[in-house]
């Protein structure tokens, strides 16, 4: 967990300006602190800069070399009262560690990062908020149903393959091999069902849970192998990859909304039991499932942040239009929140 930081009251949102490091939302993001009214700093790589002044979403771009040397920046940052809005690369350029060393203020709980870092922790997190898992097998000997074998570290799914049994795993594992590096990997159940990614907004000001928008994900292979017939399939000796490549949008049967609600709410509750303070999970967060035939959801994996699925809706979803009668992206929504905490002078309650 962070240091805490003092927040003087009495200041005007006016006085802060949001900042992230520029790639995977930080269009929606800064686009989404402009029309709250704030003045937002994109941190650009080198040679990365084009998208952000061009789509005019920075009032100020400083390039880095690298994302990770925002940490020299730190002083200036804090210096001009920054707050930092951590995203997917975010995570990826800092690692868990180095962000809770990070003194600029930071939108989110740190102490949960941990337990969605570590997918053994992340399992024990949804066991505990009551949701339904796909079976993990401890060896490739237990394997009795289709299983996919994920790589820890992978980026989006890439080199994940599909197994039946002890045998079909090792032979396509030897192959791995041979090309490249193969870490350690983890054998869950496959579900065969229909994939959605529902996007979660945790106000801790109001305790309320939005469920802002869905997306379901466009990955190569396995979203273009059902154009091969079958036949031209197993003489092409295909096999399955998840390379993430896009996001396509989605809403779902209005049936299932209550049962969406019910287990964002049962997260948000069971974070609150896992690290000392109770705070638990706020802001955006993402339960990824697969809804079976019955209707069932299996989750098999939570972005405890905000997901790129979420890009879809720059503009607001089906969903925000009912709440908001107005765009709400969700990044525009956590200005909206950092606004509002601003406001009642509750800034540490949001940041860490
Ligand atoms: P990210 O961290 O970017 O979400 P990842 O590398 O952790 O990606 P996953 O999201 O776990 O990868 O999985 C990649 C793909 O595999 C997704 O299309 C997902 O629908 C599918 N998938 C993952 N787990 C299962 C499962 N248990 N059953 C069926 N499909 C699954």
């Amino acid at each position: 967990m962070g240091a805490r930081k003092s927040y003087k009251a009495g200041n005007s949102y006016k006085d802060y300006k949001i900042a992230t490091i520029g790639s995977h939302s930080a269009l929606q993001i800064l686009y989404g602190a402009k029309q709250e009214g704030f003045s937002t700093i994109a941190i650009c790589e080198k040679g990365r800069e084009q998208p952000y002044k061009n789509y005019k979403v920075a009032d100020r771009i400083i390039t880095v070399g690298r994302f990770k040397d925002t940490i020299k920046l730190q002083q200036q940052l804090v210096g001009e009262k920054a707050i930092l809005i951590p995203h997917g690369t975010f995570f990826e350029a800092f690692g868990t560690e180095d962000i809770q060393k990070l003194k600029v203020p930071y939108f989110g709980n740190k102490g949960i990062l941990k337990w969605e870092a570590d997918r053994m922790m992340q399992r024990e997190w949804l066991k505990r908020s009551g949701l339904t898992l796909p079976k993990i097998y401890e060896k490739p000997e237990n394997i009795d149903g289709p299983v996919i074998v994920k790589f820890y570290g992978a980026r989006g799914g890439k080199g994940f393959f599909l197994a039946r049994n002890a045998g079909e795993f090792y032979r396509k594992i030897k192959e791995r091999k041979a090309k490249e590096d193969v870490r350690a990997y983890i054998l869950q159940e496959y579900i065969i069902g229909a994939p959605i990614y529902i996007h979660y907004f945790h106000s801790p000001l109001t305790n309320e849970l939005e469920v802002m928008s869905f997306d379901k994900r466009y990955e190569s292979n396995v979203d273009s192998i059902g154009r091969i017939a079958a036949k031209d399939q197993l003489d092409l000796g295909l096999e399955t990859s998840y390379n993430i490549t896009g996001n396509v949008p989605v809403v779902v049967r209005e049936s299932l909304l209550p049962e969406i609600f019910r287990m964002g709410e049962a997260v948000v509750k069971a974070s609150k039991t896992l690290d000392g303070d109770g705070k638990g999970i706020f802001g955006p967060f993402s339960l990824e499932t697969v809804i079976t035939p019955d209707l069932k959801f299996f989750v098999f994996e939570i972005s405890a942040r905000i997901v790129a699925g979420t890009n879809l809706y720059m503009n607001g979803s089906p969903y925000t239009e009912l709440r908001y009668k107005e765009p709400m992206s969700t990044g525009r929504r956590i200005a909206r929140e950092i606004k509002a905490a601003i406001e009642r002078n509750e800034l540490k309650k949001i940041l860490d």
